[in-house]
C-alpha cells in the first residue's frame, strides 16, 4: 500500500499513527514526494533561513564504550587530545568575529575538563555576545545547572534508540532511564533542548524507527539532529553495514512534518555519505541547520567518531563565506537572528 495519503495527513496535521510512520519508513517508492511534503514544511514554519553554527571538538577523551563508535575508551589507537581553554575561547573568538552567532562545543563524555573549567569557558565566550551549544554527554543534574548558571543556552543529547534491547546490546553500563532523566532536566533547567537518533543500526527496523519518532514528537524537542550509522574503525561494528542516506532523509523528512517548528541540523554523518549532495539533500527534505566544525589542525583529525568525517580545511571566516555562497544557489540564506528554534521562542512566549 501507499503511504502517500499517510504523508499527507502528516503534512496537514503533523500527526500520524505508529502504523502510518512504518509505513512510510519502509515505502521507498515515494521519497520525493515524502521530502517535498518536509520542504513545504520547513518554508512554512521556519522559512529559508539556516543557522550557521560553529562546532568546535574540545575533547576526544571518553570514559564510554558505545559500540559504534570511534571515540570509545577501548580504542586504543586513537591519540586523545583536549584543548586547552585559551584554544577553545580563541576558536570560539573567531567564529563570533567572523558572524557565527552559535558556538556549539562538543567533546566525548569525561571528566577530562572540570567543571570549573567548563564554566569559565562558557563565561570567557558569552563575552563574545554569541549563543552557546554544550554537548557533553550525560551529566548529573547539578552540572548541567551550573552550566546554565554561567550563560549555556543549548545542550544537544541524542537518544540514539528508544528500543530497550538494542540500547543496552549498544551501550554498555548505560541506560534508556537515565539518558531519558538527562533529556528531562535539560528541559527542567531551561535549556533548549535538543536530542536525536542514530538510524540504520545493525538490529534496527522500521518499527523501531517509527516508536523512536513518536519519543521525539511526545518529548516536544526544541531541536533534533539525525544521521545514519557509519561503521568505525577499531570498534565491534567496524564490519556492520552503513545506515542508508535514504533512511537518514527519510527519519529528517518525518521530524519536520512531526514537529515543524523544531531546528533540524543536515548532519555531517549524511554528508559523509555523500559529500557533494548530502547537505543540499538534508535542506531540502526539512533540515534548517548547519553545524560545519571549526576544529582546527590536528584536533579536527583525532576527533573521530567514524572514518572519513566530512571536513572542510579553510579558515573560520572562510567556512563561513563557503556556506553562505553554497545556500545562496539553492535560494536559502543565513540566518542573523540568534538561533533558537521558532519551537523554543514559543515555548518561552519570545
Ligand atoms: N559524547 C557525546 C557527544 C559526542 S558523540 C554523546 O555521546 O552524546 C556525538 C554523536 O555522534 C552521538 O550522539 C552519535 O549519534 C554520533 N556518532 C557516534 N558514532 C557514530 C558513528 N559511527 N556513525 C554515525 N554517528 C555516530
Ligand atoms: Fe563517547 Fe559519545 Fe562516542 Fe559514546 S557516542 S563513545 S559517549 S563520544
Amino acid at each position: 500500500m501507499s503511504s502517500i495519503k499517510f504523508i499527507n495527513e502528516l503534512e496537514a496535521t503533523h500527526t500520524t499513527s505508529l502504523y502510518g510512520l512504518e509505513k512510510i519508513i519502509a515505502d521507498n517508492d515515494n521519497c520525493e514526494y515524502l521530502f517535498e511534503a518536509a520542504n513545504r514544511v520547513r518554508q512554512k514554519f521556519v522559512k529559508q533561513e539556516v543557522h550557521l553554527k560553529a562546532l568546535i571538538e574540545i575533547s576526544n577523551i571518553c570514559a564510554k564504550k558505545c559500540f559504534y563508535c570511534g571515540l570509545r575508551s577501548k580504542n586504543k589507537s586513537l591519540k586523545r587530545y583536549k584543548m586547552s581553554a585559551d584554544e577553545v575561547v580563541s576558536c570560539a573568538k573567531e567564529a563570533a568575529i567572523s558572524g557565527y552567532k552559535t558556538i556549539v562545543m562538543q567533546s566525548g563524555e569525561s571528566s577530562a575538563f572540570k567543571d570549573d573549567e567548563i564554566c569559565k569557558i562558557i563565561r570567557e565566550i558569552k563575552k563574545f555576545g554569541v549563543q552557546i551549544t554544550l554537548s557533553f554527554g550525560e551529566k548529573s543534574f547539578e552540572q548541567y545547572k551550573a552550566y546554565k548558571e554561567e550563560g549555556a543556552d543549548r545542550y544537544l543529547l541524542r537518544i540514539e534508540t528508544t528500543n530497550q534491547a538494542l540500547y543496552k546490546a549498544l551501550h554498555p553500563n548505560m541506560s534508556l532511564k537515565n539518558r531519558i532523566k538527562c533529556l528531562e532536566n535539560l528541559r527542567i533547567l531551561g535549556y533548549e533542548t535538543g536530542s536525536g537518533l542514530l538510524v540504520g543500526l545493525p538490529g534496527s527496523s522500521a518499527k523501531i524507527l517509527a516508536r523512536d519518532l513518536m519519543f521525539l514528537k511526545k518529548h516536544d524537542f526544541d531541536m533534533i539532529g539525525i544521521g545514519p550509522f557509519i561503521p568505525a574503525t577499531n570498534t565491534p561494528l567496524e564490519h556492520s553495514k552503513a545506515g542508508e542516506i535514504k533512511l537518514a532523509l527519510k527519519a529528517n523528512a518525518l521530524t519536520r512534518l512531526l514537529l515543524p517548528e523544531i531546528n533540524i541540523p543536515a548532519t555531517t554523518a549524511i554528508e559523509t555519505l555523500d559529500p557533494n549532495e548530502g547537505r543540499k539533500m538534508a535542506l531540502r527534505s526539512g533540515a534548517n541547520v548547519i553545524m560545519p566544525s571549526i576544529t582546527q589542525g590536528r584536533y579536527h583529525d583525532l576527533y573521530r567518531l567514524y572514518p572519513n568525517k566530512f571536513c572542510l580545511k579553510e579558515s573560520v571566516a572562510e567556512i563561513y563565506d563557503r556556506f553562505d555562497d553554497m545556500l545562496a544557489l539553492i535560494g536559502d540564506k543565513i540566518s542573523l537572528t540568534n538561533g533558537n528554534s521558532v519551537h523554543f521562542n514559543q515555548r518561552q512566549g519570545l
